[in-house]
């Protein structure tokens, strides 16, 4: 996929927040204000520190949960419910049940039956490089497999947008590399929107064509950030003056913002 022109998918946008504020029951404000037009097939980070407001504005979005005031709007009518994926940090699968039922349970929801699923149950592990093992159990997969699983369950249903919440935080360097660069190449080949929240610069960087910065008390947006680097983006992206360039710059705005809290 060549780079995303940022003009062409900020002009069709698919998700919109208007002034939205969600002030929890007890008295938490954990956003104000926040206004955000996400375009088609962008890939978009959240970044910033612990407390901003990262996982409420997902969960916002993902329907879990009513904005006290403003408006998320969905321009071209997508129902959000049919067109939702979501991956946690925690890949919560079910433990008594192998990986192709953890897999096979958003469709068994949607009152698939087993035999129809099948086909797109092997697809989507064939996708996270899982076919060999959609008999296992979770207890016989490692972090980065359980992970695999979870991101396979979170495509089933086909999604248009991907909400990510800190899918690799809990993973070692390596196998957190690696799942970055697997999901860039689902990515490339599908048409989603991936929202991607994160606490790393560098993975902020690596992953995303648009960067937004959130400050604390109360969440609100800080820094609206463009990573025009082009995609496909491999290792060797690491390595070259523009990634690093990137990564302070947008350290630097992380940093500013974290100050004037
Ligand atoms: P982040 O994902 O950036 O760490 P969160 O969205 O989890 O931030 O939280 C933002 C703020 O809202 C924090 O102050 C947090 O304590 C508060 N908060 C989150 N969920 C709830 C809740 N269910 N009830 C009350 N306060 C909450």
């Amino acid at each position: 996929m060549d780079s995303l022109d940022p003009v062409l998918a900020a002009a069709r946008p698919i998700i919109t927040l208007d002034g939205v504020t969600k002030a929890y029951g007890n008295g938490t404000v954990a956003l104000r204000d926040v206004n955000l037009s996400v375009g088609r097939a962008e890939f978009v980070s959240l970044l910033g520190p612990s407390g901003c407001g990262k996982s409420t504005l997902l969960r916002l979005i993902a329907g879990l949960g009513e904005v006290s005031q403003g408006r998320i709007g969905w321009p071209d009518g997508a129902e959000r419910a049919r067109n939702l994926g979501f991956v946690f940090q925690e890949p919560t699968l079910m433990p008594w049940a192998t990986v192709f039922d953890n897999v096979y349970l958003p469709l068994k929801l949607q009152h698939l039956s087993r035999g129809e699923a099948t086909p797109r149950v092997m697809a989507a592990l064939a996708q996270v490089g899982l076919e060999n093992f959609a008999r296992a159990y979770p207890r016989e997969l490692s972090g980065g497999m359980k992970m695999r699983v979870s991101i396979a369950r979170g495509l089933i249903t086909n999604p248009s947008v991907l909400l990510m919440d800190e899918p690799f935080a809990a993973l070692d360097e390596i196998t957190r590399f690696r799942l970055n660069d697997d999901l860039l190449s689902m990515w490339a080949g599908q048409n989603w929107t991936v929202i991607f929240v994160t606490h790393s610069v560098y993975e902020s960087v690596y992953l995303s064509n648009r960067i937004i910065v959130m400050g604390a008390r109360p969440g609100r947006i800080t820094d609206d950030i463009q990573i025009t680097e082009p995609y496909p983006r491999g290792e060797d992206f690491r390595l070259t003056s523009a990634y690093n360039d990137y990564c302070r710059h947008v350290s630097a705005a992380l940093h500013a913002t974290m100050e004037g809290a």
